[in-house]
């Protein structure tokens, strides 16, 4: 493969050349949402960070099966391994079929994903399509000694495990520090020890979502599925498997432990963990209350928003910071991206109409071009840091503002040079980053292409000094909801 990509290893702890388990494929599995409420943004931010990896992969030319499940039974409320299942709580409240809940937030999710111009997974597994799977890899934990079974329940035993393997190794942990921190048995509980996971729940009598069983009739365990899924359509050793950092532990944990639990494998080779999305400073999260919806977004109908963006501005405004550091949404952020969302898009809509003129090279502008160009490869090859490729990309659409503004010739640059500045946006923006243009609501770009002309007249009008005309289109926008802004790089549009 062409270049060389370094990730950041949660497992190692350290960037690690990425080297394929069997190049050109790459298997990828990304914990999906569970789909009991809608997607808001936090998830957003994780399912983009992993919709760049995607992208740049397939870019560089490696095959990649992209795995992303569907959580759909046996997450409980509160991430524990009591309580009752998020969708049948759900399916209760609304007296509906659990199956509606999953269908309803599931279809919701992938208007999201597409909204956000993310792209599909190949494989979209769900927990509930798995069932035997997960049964036939319980039975082969059992086998092999990992887990005990008590009242038509199945708990990994972790304790015994942690004995030959570390359990707490992705984490950085120690036993004896997660036994510390767990709760301590209550004479209640039926587990041997209060770190042991279930595998497999006995169904009490209320409990919606059931399966028979060889234990008697119940349902998987949440960490189980992804363990299932990701090997049954990547293998038992596979290349990525990533998440929010909130799942490092315990479900990736677990994952690790079941799996050599049962195949004797470590699943992945790279552990890729994305941070959160606060809202100002707190973790966004539907529990806390401070988690947007996509629509509550776009049309500004959230408290917290002075007014809404779109869809294409919050994805920028993602990818402005790295993929490991927190992200704060604020009002401030969000229109500050917004402004320089439009900047980008501008300045690529020039590039893709300048049109190339021999002349007299200057070496300067001609390498700092060649240099930012490959500053953009260099820094996605950097664990991802799309940051710094949109910083790139800003000190490019200076020069190409002066391109396009004649206050610099565009022969200061050779033709291959050229051809290298227009790849790089095209490459950049639109595959590897996955901006487009914003849509109007005139559709197929018409209402662009008709405010152009008019900001174009407007522009014409002025330079003659014919103010009466330019106030004319300026105070007709306006009343038909458009306003037309003027700044120092010319005159952009919004629907008020
Ligand atoms: P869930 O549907 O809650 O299981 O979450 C789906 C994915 O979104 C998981 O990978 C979570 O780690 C991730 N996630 C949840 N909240 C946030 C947040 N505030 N910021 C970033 N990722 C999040
Ligand atoms: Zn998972």
């Amino acid at each position: 493969m062409p270049s060389k990509l370094n990730i950041y290893n949660s497992l190692s702890r350290k960037k690690e050349e990425f080297q394929p388990l069997n190049p050109p494929f790459v298997g990828m599995y990304v914990c999906g949402p569970t789909v009991y409420s809608d997607a808001h943004l936090g998830n957003l931010r994780t399912f983009t960070s992993f919709d760049i990896v995607y992208r740049y992969l397939k870019y560089l030319g490696y095959k990649v099966r992209y795995v992303r499940n569907i959580t759909d039974v046996g997450h409980l409320v509160d991430d524990a391994d009591e309580g009752e299942d998020k969708i049948g709580k759900q399916a209760k409240l609304e007296k509906v079929e659990p199956m509606e809940i999953v269908q309803r937030y599931t279809n919701g999710f992938h208007d999201m994903m597409s909204q956000f111009n993310c792209l599909n997974p190949d494989i979209e597994p769900t927990a509930t399509g798995h069932i035997v799977e997960q049964i036939e890899t319980i039975q082969k934990i059992i086998d092999n000694g990992w887990a005990y079974e008590v009242n038509g329940s199945i708990y990994f035993d972790v304790k015994k495990y942690s004995e030959k393997h570390h359990y707490g190794k992705l984490s950085g942990r120690n036993i004896d520090e997660i036994l510390e921190g767990t709760r301590t048995l209550d004479g209640q509980d039926e587990k041997k020890n209060s770190v042991d996971f279930a595998l497999w729940k006995k169904a009490s009598p209320e409990h919606l979502m059931r399966w028979d069983s060889p234990w008697g009739v119940g349902f998987p365990g949440w960490h189980l599925e992804c363990s299932v899924m990701s090997t049954k359509y990547l293998g038992e050793t596979f290349d990525i498997h990533g998440g929010g950092l909130d799942l490092k532990f315990p479900h990736h944990e677990c994952e690790i432990a079941q799996s050599v639990g049962a195949d004797g494998n470590e699943p992945v080779k790279y552990w890729m963990h994305t941070n959160m999305l606060t809202v100002n400073g707190t973790k966004m999260s539907k529990s806390l209350g401070n988690s947007f919806l996509p629509h509550e977004l776009v049309n500004g109908d959230h408290p917290l928003l002075e007014k809404g963006y779109s869809p294409m501005t919050v994805r920028f405004f993602m990818l402005q910071s790295h993929y490991a550091s927190t992200l704060d949404f604020t009002n401030e952020a969000l229109s500050a991206a917004e402004k320089g969302y439009k900047r980008l898009m501008k300045a690529f809509k020039e590039v893709q109409s300048l049109e190339f003129g021999v002349g007299e090279v200057s070496n300067e502008i001609n390498d700092l071009i060649i240099k930012l160009c490959k500053k953009c490869t260099e820094d996605l090859n950097d664990d991802f840091n799309t940051a710094l490729v949109l910083a790139n990309l800003f000190e490019l659409s200076n020069k190409v503002n002066a391109f396009a503004n004649n206050q610099l010739p565009i022969s200061s640059v050779s033709r291959e040079t050229f051809d290298l500045l227009q790849k790089t946006f095209k490459d950049f923006i639109e595959d590897i980053l996955g901006l487009k243009a914003d849509e109007d609501k005139g559709g197929d770009g018409k209402l662009d292409a008709t405010l152009s002309l008019l900001i174009e007249l407007r522009k014409k009008a002025r330079e003659e000094k014919d103010f009466a005309t330019s106030d004319q289109i300026r105070d007709q926008l306006a009343t038909a909801g458009i306003l037309l802004k003027d700044s120092k790089e010319g005159t952009t549009w919004e629907i008020k």
